[in-house]
């Protein structure tokens, strides 16, 4: 469609923080435990039963904040979000709306090498709500019967809203993993998308570039639950908002669900506004008043950021931009990247081995870092057999492999498979020989200024050594002989 018009994104993240008991209870946090297991008074909601602030949920909301250069306010408060729904034993949600714990921070994205910033309005603390398990397939007016479970109930939350200030979904991508990998780095939440530790919601509406006050009203798109999802999502989202200008149609503010299987959005309900919550101060909870000396404790003690670090790869490890932005987007990954440059000191290599290798390997088993067999040792044990000349690449490659099923080193895998090079011009010369009786074809070919039968042949000597032969000497010999 045409480029008269503009895509204006807001996107909502829950991010569940990453501490061991709940945000009010002492309940434990674990998941995948027994339904119904990890609950106690407080998070069912027995009458009587106060809630008293869990600190480190508050210290992982403000590192959150500081990450994400937020002013941290000395004074916030929480608020009861009161709505009616099963997995609310409340009846309301603690949350935060008129006072939250942070404002006015940003992060910076790269899209297609051009940086931009994009604001984050703010960050509050909330708990989360229980679990709703339906019975049966399909969609929930289809189910036969609900259950829940209350381990969920209760979980710390932060809400990371951000101001509308992407203009595509590719920006909205960049700015949900920008988002991710720094809250990995500062190590508040493992943002497993599978399990529901982060969750996206998207704001969209689309205006005239050139007269502004032509605009659809956003709708809001709940529950993604990946980022992939919400870039299909918003991407349908958009056209139909585009849709309705060009029909001259406004659209009413409205929530829409995503259907994964049939790749639409379709209507859930009216947008609600804040009133409608009926927001009230929670009288159980004393306000938040996080001391100066405190935060500036936690704003000293933040790691390095994927921003920083990546700039610290290209400028202390020579890298080029792609290498370096691929390499620190997880934390993990990036720590292993630099304990194995520490036992093999060539970054740029090193970097190749993991970009390609490793990587292709870790997606097809499905594995992350954290169970990777090839210790930074073994890799450089490796690196120095190629190096020697004891194994080819290309063989370094197979060796890898085995190395990354096995956890054996480079070495071991070698004597035992017998992978070891053939750099003993001897046997190079009787193989060539053998494979110039057998192909007298590619032979004339050569001779008869062929280009490509020379492969073929150093193809067919590589063949017949196993991959073993040393491939520079297999050039210089065959074409010795076939000049003779
Ligand atoms: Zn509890």
């Amino acid at each position: 469609m045409s480029d008269k018009y503009e895509t204006i994104i807001g996107v909502e993240i829950h991010v569940e923080l990453g501490t061991k008991t709940k945000l009010f209870c002492g309940c434990s946090t674990d998941f995948g435990a027994e339904a119904n297991t990890q609950t106690c008074p407080v998070c069912l909601a027995m009458p009587g039963a106060l809630p008293v602030l869990n600190k480190k949920a508050l210290e992982f909301a403000i590192k959150a904040g500081l990450a994400m250069n937020c002013h941290i306010n000395e004074h916030s408060i929480f608020e009861r979000k009161n709505y009616f729904y099963p997995d609310l034993p409340k009846g309301y949600q603690i949350s935060q709306l008129r006072q939250p714990l942070s404002t006015n921070g940003y992060v910076e994205i790269d899209v297609n090498g051009n940086t931009k910033r994009i604001g984050i309005r703010r960050i509050h603390l909330e708990d989360d709500a229980a679990k709703l398990v339906h019975a049966g397939e399909g969609e929930i007016d289809e189910t036969v019967s609900s259950a829940v479970d209350f381990n969920r109930g209760g979980v710390p939350l932060i809400e990371i809203v951000s101001e509308p200030d992407m203009r595509s979904t590719e920006e909205m991508r960049a700015y949900c993993e920008t988002v991710k990998s720094i809250l990995e780095y500062i190590e508040v939440s493992d943002c497993d998308m599978e399990k529901g530790q982060m969750r996206i919601e998207a704001n969209i509406s689309v205006r005239r570039k050139d007269d502004h006050s032509i605009w659809t009203d956003r709708s809001e798109i709940k529950n993604l639950n990946s980022i992939r999802y919400a870039m299909r999502a918003v991407e349908y989202e958009i056209e139909r908002h585009r849709k309705a200008l060009e029909e001259g149609k406004t659209l009413s503010m409205e929530t829409r669900l995503f259907d994964v299987n049939r790749n639409t959005t379709r209507a859930m309900r009216g947008k609600e506004e804040a009133h409608d919550y009926r927001y009230f101060p929670e009288p159980d909870l004393v306000p938040i008043e996080p001391s100066r000396e405190w935060v500036n404790e936690l704003l000293h003690n933040l790691p390095e950021l994927p921003h920083a670090r990546r700039k610290r790869f290209i400028d202390e490890y020579g890298l080029p931009l792609h290498d370096a932005t691929l390499l620190t987007t997880d934390k993990k990954f990036a720590n292993y990247f630099e304990e194995c440059v520490k036992a093999y000191d060539k970054p740029k290599v090193v970097s190749n081995w993991i970009l390609n290798e490793l990587m292709a390997l870790m997606s097809n088993a499905k594995q992350t870092i954290d169970d990777c067999k090839i210790t930074p040792e073994h890799f450089a044990g490796m690196m120095k057999l190629i190096d020697n000349g004891t194994i080819s690449g290309k063989i370094a490659k197979t060796v890898f492999e085995d190395m990354f099923n096995t956890g054996k080193t480079a070495e071991s895998i070698v004597k035992e498979k017998g992978l070891v090079q053939i750099t003993d011009e001897n046997e190079i010369i009787k193989v060539v020989e053998q494979v110039i009786a057998e192909n007298p074809g590619p032979v004339q070919d050569y001779k008869n200024g062929g280009t490509k039968a020379i492969g073929f042949l150093v193809g067919q000597v590589m063949k017949a050594t196993k991959g073993k032969a040393n491939p520079q000497l297999v050039n210089k010999i065959l074409t010795e002989k076939l000049q003779s």
